[in-house]
């Protein structure tokens, strides 16, 4: 089971109590369980010998007594009492409606825009929008204009991202979305702020309800814009005012750029990306913009890295950017003047070529010797920037002077991960297989560094940075797999793989082939994802799920320590495999 680092745990599963091994077990759901699925899969196990009944009716087990059957849920309150052998055990399954229950006679809570403060350049659209119920009349108030607000006739809102998962990826409309939508004007110089509209419903009854947004709306000054700079290592930098927006390449600290809007604590800044207050400074309000000549490049071997030496003028925002043979580098607010570059004999960079994209966008191309890049960073020296390319890895007759990094999934009391059929928790697999994986490894000369080593608690991002303050040669992180409740954990089996950066593509596609192949497991798909543990730059880094925790047959293969030795087996065999093979 994955984790995206910004949100809780996205496929929750709590573990009732253990039991000995000759009583039932029922690990999923828990006793009292709410759910929006239209279905709940029963995650159990009982002695192989006798019958399960759920509500009466026999139901399949595998031959060691797992058992995973999905039941189809009412609206409400759904029971299932599970017998076995004169046991009984009776678990209550809630389902709510997905939907937001509409409002019957004001606006719906916290729907009013905005929600928070908000500050934008004159000429941009502010569309105001509120829930409120059919058949309503809905104004607002901005300022000195008065706005009549219709129903959004085609809003749609996205499936979560987890629906990739179980294929269900229909948009769903919302309804009783009412918006109408202005251009904000220049400001005048006393007045900055249009305050919080205020937004008047008359409902088809005639009365009428008044509430104000909770945020204001502010008018900057495109003169007097402020320069903020980075201060976070690295600032995170995203498409939108939220975590849910996609992430664009981190900012390293040091970073200028001014401000052209606000939501609430997110900035966005004049290069596109946004970034939350807290992670930068104001360092000038006199309106000058963040701009840059590039002339000369220069670069040198650092230890195990290849670096180019780029010095500006200001420290720009920058994207990084990969394709299988080449990095991009884009210079936002920059303008070259075409000087001369000195690339040093290295083992990793053939050329450097550059391109100015648009006319304020500065774009060099590094082409690499070989189709495998193994890693990346960059950082600012007051203006100077500085993106190093880690060098390949000289391979011996073993694998001396190789660093692996292994990261047994999930750990403590806190975070179990998922917890199978038996009962046994995915932190305690996880961990297993790892260090039969490091004392493998280690025996072929590899220096092998664990992200933990006995059943602590650790956070994905903590574990992130574990590797790029490591630098190890790959990354791999080790878990296995559960379902959202709409899932079918009878059917759903296999081996899965997730990478991020094309530099880790290769390796995920690579043991996800071997371990299927050698140990004739099915496949459940190569992904590309950003998680926590996916997105280090410094090296391939890996994330593989290596079988269903909740499925029957799969969890009596994941829990047999004979299986899991071959496991480990065959995952040191495929990383050396993978890495001759580069
Ligand atoms: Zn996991």
């Amino acid at each position: 089971m994955f984790i995206l680092s910004e949100n809780p745990p996205a496929i929750p599963v709590a573990p009732q109590q253990r039991s000995p091994s000759s009583s039932l077990l029922v690990v999923y759901p828990p006793v009292a369980h709410n759910t929006t699925a239209s279905q709940i899969f029963l995650i159990g196990s009982a002695p192989a010998a006798g019958e399960v009944l759920v509500n009466g009716q026999r139901i399949r087990r595998n031959t060691t007594g797992n058992f995973s059957p999905s039941f189809p849920l009412v609206m409400g309150e759904n029971k299932f009492v599970v017998q076995y052998s004169g046991q009984s055990k009776t678990v209550v399954v809630v389902r709510t409606s997905a939907q937001p229950e509409l409002p019957i006679d004001g606006f719906a809570k916290d729907s009013l825009y905005p929600n928070v403060p908000i500050a934008r350049l004159p000429g941009e659209l502010i569309c105001l929008s509120a829930i409120a119920p059919p058949n309503s009349k809905v104004t607002a108030r901005l300022g000195q204009q008065s706005l009549t607000l219709v129903p959004g006739a085609n809003t749609m809102t996205l499936a979560d991202n987890l629906s990739v998962l179980t294929g269900k990826l229909d948009a769903q409309a919302v309804t009783g979305k009412y918006q109408a939508c202005t251009q904000l004007s220049q400001p005048s110089s006393q007045n900055t702020t249009l305050g919080a509209p205020i937004y008047e419903l008359k409902l088809p009854d005639g009365r009428s309800v008044r509430e104000t947004a909770k945020g204001t709306i502010d008018i900057l000054d495109p003169a007097r814009l402020t320069t903020v700079e980075v201060t976070a290592s690295p600032g995170v930098a995203r498409t939108g005012s939220d975590t849910e927006f996609a992430r664009l390449t981190p900012l390293p600290q040091g970073v200028r750029d001014r401000v052209t809007g606000k939501d609430g604590i997110w900035q966005r800044l004049s290069y596109g990306g946004w970034i939350k207050e807290a992670e930068t400074k104001v360092v000038s309000r006199s309106g000058v913009p963040v701009e840059s000549l590039v002339s000369g490049v220069t670069s040198r071997l650092v230890s195990d890295w290849t670096e180019l030496r780029i010095p500006l003028q200001t420290p720009v925002p920058i994207t990084v950017n990969q394709t299988d043979r080449t990095v991009h580098l884009t210079l936002h607010h920059t303008i070259s003047q075409a000087g001369i570059q000195r690339l040093v004999n290295n083992p990793t960079i053939s050329h450097v070529t550059w391109q100015q994209i648009t006319p304020t966008q500065m774009q060099y191309t590094l082409h690499l010797k070989t189709n495998q890049a193994w890693g990346y960073k960059t950082r600012y020296e007051g203006n100077l920037l500085v993106l190093s390319l880690k060098n390949p890895p000289v391979l011996a007759s073993n694998l001396k002077g190789i660093k692996i990094l292994l990261d047994p999934g999930h750990g403590s009391s806190e975070d179990l991960g998922a917890v199978g059929n038996g009962g046994i928790p995915e932190k305690d697999v996880t961990i297993a297989v790892s260090k039969l994986l490091r004392d493998r490894l280690t025996k072929r000369g590899a220096t092998v560094i664990m992200t933990r080593e006995g059943d602590d608690d650790i956070g994905p991002n903590e574990r992130a940075q574990l590797i790029a303050k490591v630098e190890p040669t790959i990354a791999l992180s080790i878990h296995y797999n559960a379902l959202p409740d709409a899932g079918d954990a009878e059917k759903t089996q296999g081996v899965s793989a997730f990478w991020y950066h094309p530099q880790s593509q290769s390796l995920a596609q690579f043991l996800h082939d071997y371990v299927t192949q050698t140990l004739d497991r099915k496949s459940d798909n190569v992904f590309w994802n950003n998680l926590a543990l996916a997105r280090p730059t410094v090296t391939p880094s890996v994330l593989i799920e290596l079988g269903y925790m909740i499925n029957p047959e799969e969890y009596t293969w994941i829990t047999d320590p004979v299986q899991q030795n071959k496991l480990a087996d065959t995952l040191a065999d495929g990383i050396e495999a993978w890495l001759r093979s580069r």
